[in-house]
């Protein structure tokens, strides 16, 4: 065989791995959310619409971006303002952070939260739990219970994550005990949703709903120490159980 010719399936392996290497850095940005958004051709994330496609690497894209943020998180879906970046301690704080009392037309008291996971919880309120709440109870959720944002804390509940920071010190996690809907009756994670019944078909669907937006969005089948709440994060882990 002549010299090139024993070359060449070297360099197309070498144009597979550069090919490879290129596509994990372009998902890892993605993933981190720090390709700036004028580089991406995907139009930012709306909370007017049901977002169809690409919705992970769209809401990624306000991790860092404060005036998109701000473009993004308008009333009537959510009456968000800026919270100031903090560090509060060693891994904890936030950056790109906000309050707010209402999303998706239901109350809540959060203070605060990253602009990416408010903009995902505003898209899973407004076009997944209303509409849903609409179709089998024919009312709307006014309230959500709210189990907090930020905790200086590490993971709890799982031996194997002992000593690694929770979502939760960066305030980029959020834990939910359930729905009040507008005639007065509240559905709890901890109360309804081993029984059998329309509570818990309905909790089980905005669960599976949840996953479109969230990377993590824990049930109280993940562990005991979700029995009473949905926790939702967007860190770099993924888990939809
Ligand atoms: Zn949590």
């Amino acid at each position: 065989m002549s010299e090139p010719a024993r070359q060449r399936p070297r360099r197309i392996l070498a144009k597979i791995l550069l090919i490879l290497v290129l596509l994990i850095a372009i998902g890892g940005g993605f993933w981190f959310g720090v390709i700036p958004q004028r580089w991406i051709p995907l139009s930012p994330v709306s909370l007017d619409a049901r977002p169809s496609i690409f919705v992970d690497a769209r809401l990624a894209m306000l991790r860092f971006d404060r005036d998109l943020c701000r473009s993004v998180l308008k009333p009537p879906h959510i009456d968000a303002s800026p919270v100031p970046d903090q560090t509060t301690g060693a891994n904890c704080g936030w950056t790109n952070a906000v309050k707010f009392t209402h999303v998706g037309g239901a109350r809540i008291g959060v203070e605060p939260l990253t602009c990416e996971m408010a903009a995902a919880l505003a898209l899973w309120v407004e076009h997944e739990v209303q509409p849903l709440a609409r179709e089998m109870y024919g009312q709307e959720v006014v309230r959500l219970g709210d189990m907090g944002t930020y905790d200086c804390r590490n993971i709890v509940g799982n031996p194997f994550w002992k000593g690694v920071r929770s979502q939760h010190a960066s305030a980029n996690a959020i834990d939910i005990s359930g729905f009040t809907l507008a005639g007065g009756r509240t559905i709890t994670l901890l109360k309804d949703w081993k029984r059998k019944g329309k509570d818990s078909i309905f909790l089980r669907e905005l669960h599976r709903r949840s996953c479109r937006y969230f990377r993590v969005a824990l049930s109280p089948d993940f562990n005991a120490a979700h029995a009473n709440h949905f926790h939702f994060d967007r860190g770099l882990m993924w888990a939809c159980r």
